[in-house]
């Protein structure tokens, strides 16, 4: 039987039409930055899954009885509830969006010199790792590197290198971190077997180990699917799993918490809670709300518990592989297998003929949407090309992600988005790069702008 949405729609939100020479115009105000457009002037947005999801009426009910008291708020309650529920963590304090988790954790936890080990650090850890003035390094498997070779398990941390970099330069490791799933390398799962094995790494060398978990529920899906003895188990018993080998968590529920903000940093080590609880105060708010209002808590506690649900999440992942199957069918290379939460072209195998630094992704992910109105995502050499380390080098990957925002998009639009993508894949050898002409000192592929190397024409 062929997989169908789980649910109906109550609220519809009616989509724009625009015309080629319209997109090509806009995209040239934008700088040839699709993060630079307005959403009026895309069709079909698949820049990113985060925060850009359907909530559900349990969760726009639940928002009705947020109470909004500044200290001892009754949804931060039920909130800690539900978060310590999952996870089993001591300590919850709640945050406006993932990189607040990140950029308190940091602060309170890094010094100049240190250096952060993960599967692969995310655009956000990454730069607020760096801004700490600490060292980012990414250690995941070697099968990660190829992304038409297929693993089941593509986001898993090498553990040679991580005993290696613990042998040799252990004293400057404050941290490691396992982003579930891996996002950067193509929405790739961690297996239980191989957390398992970094927790006892980290345990025998007496290191902090957390988990970058925002798609926690997408990667226990994977587990059931793909490693041997959780066929039975629930996804929510999965996850709690997991998150019982770390020592906390830091977490967007942007995404698996189908919400559309808030975050949350979840520990166990009293002292180190402490010293985030004091800079949590110092720039998001008080420790019972931090940032959020309290609908937005009761929204997310509703969400951590509508997600580990098994008909929405064998949905889900089946729509996310479907779209890979069409771009597969039709010769698209993309990492193999499909992610948790979207599909990635392989930018660099398509357009052989654009080099790195001219910016491969970035050429389809335009022509994508002057084209067909689709909006996705670079994540290459604008997204993770330039650290302070290395300066501008090429990235290990030029990605395409064709992220699939939650409960949002009919298998119609997502089919369009699919066809889409591969009718600009067939005439790639016809695109062409591009050169920055300004970029920031942060997160550079928000706001950097470019300029075609040859004018793009409109068909
Ligand atoms: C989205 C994301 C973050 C940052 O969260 P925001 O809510 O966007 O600030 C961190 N890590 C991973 C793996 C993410 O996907």
């Amino acid at each position: 039987m062929r997989a169908f949405e789980p649910f109906r729609f109550k609220a519809v939100d009616p989509i724009r039409m625009t015309t080629a020479e319209e997109r090509a115009a806009a995209l040239e105000r934008a700088g040839c930055n699709v993060f630079q457009l307005a959403a009026r002037d895309v069709i079909i947005d698949l820049l990113t899954d985060s925060g850009t999801g359907a909530m559900s009426s349990a969760q726009w009910s639940a928002m009705m009885r947020g109470d909004e008291s500044y200290a001892g708020s009754e949804s931060f309650y039920r909130f800690e509830r539900v978060v310590r529920d999952l996870t089993g963590y001591r300590h919850v304090l709640p945050t406006h969006q993932g990189r607040a988790a990140e950029r308190i954790l940091f602060q309170a936890l890094l010094q100049p010199g240190d250096v952060t080990l993960s599967n692969t650090h995310f655009d956000t850890t990454r730069a607020n790792v760096e801004f700490a003035g600490a060292e980012a390094r990414d250690l995941v498997i070697d099968a990660a590197r190829t992304p038409s070779l297929p693993h089941p398990f593509k986001g898993n941390m090498d553990l040679d290198a991580l005993e290696d970099v613990l042998a040799t330069e252990g004293d400057r490791v404050r941290l490691v971190m396992v982003t579930i799933t891996n996002n950067s390398g193509g929405g790739q799962p961690v297996s239980m077997e191989n957390v398992s094995a970094i927790r006892d790494v980290c345990r025998r060398h007496g290191r902090l180990f957390l988990l970058d978990a925002c798609r926690f529920a997408e990667n226990a899906w994977l587990v059931k699917q793909r490693e041997p003895g959780f066929r039975g188990r629930s996804p929510k018993s999965i996850a709690q799993q997991m998150f019982s080998l770390a020592d906390g968590c830091i977490v967007s529920a942007k995404k698996d918490g189908l919400a559309n903000i808030g975050g949350f940093l979840a520990l166990n080590d009293d002292a180190l809670a402490e010293r985030c609880r004091n800079l949590l105060i110092l720039t998001e708010g008080f420790p019972t709300y931090g940032g959020l209002a309290g609908y937005d808590l009761e929204a997310i506690a509703t969400g951590l518990e509508e997600v580990v649900d098994e008909a929405y999440l064998s949905h889900r992942i089946a729509s996310v592989e479907s779209f890979a199957s069409r771009l597969i069918d039709a010769g698209v290379p993309i990492v193999r297998p499909a992610g948790g939460h979207g599909v990635f072209v392989d930018a660099r195998a398509l357009l052989p003929h654009i080099a790195p630094l001219e910016y491969p992704g970035i050429a389809f992910v335009n022509e994508l949407y002057v084209e067909h109105g689709v909006r996705a995502c670079e994540i290459g050499s604008v997204m993770f090309g330039r650290t302070p380390a290395a300066g501008e080098r090429p990235a290990p990957l030029e990605l395409v992600r064709l992220a699939i925002p939650r409960r949002l998009y009919s298998d119609a639009q997502l089919r369009y988005a699919a066809e889409a993508v591969i009718e600009v894949a067939a005439r790639a050898e016809t695109l062409s790069g591009l050169r920055m002409t300004w970029q920031p000192q942060y997160l550079r592929h928000f706001t950097a702008r470019f300029e075609p190397l040859r004018a793009m024409s409109v068909r």
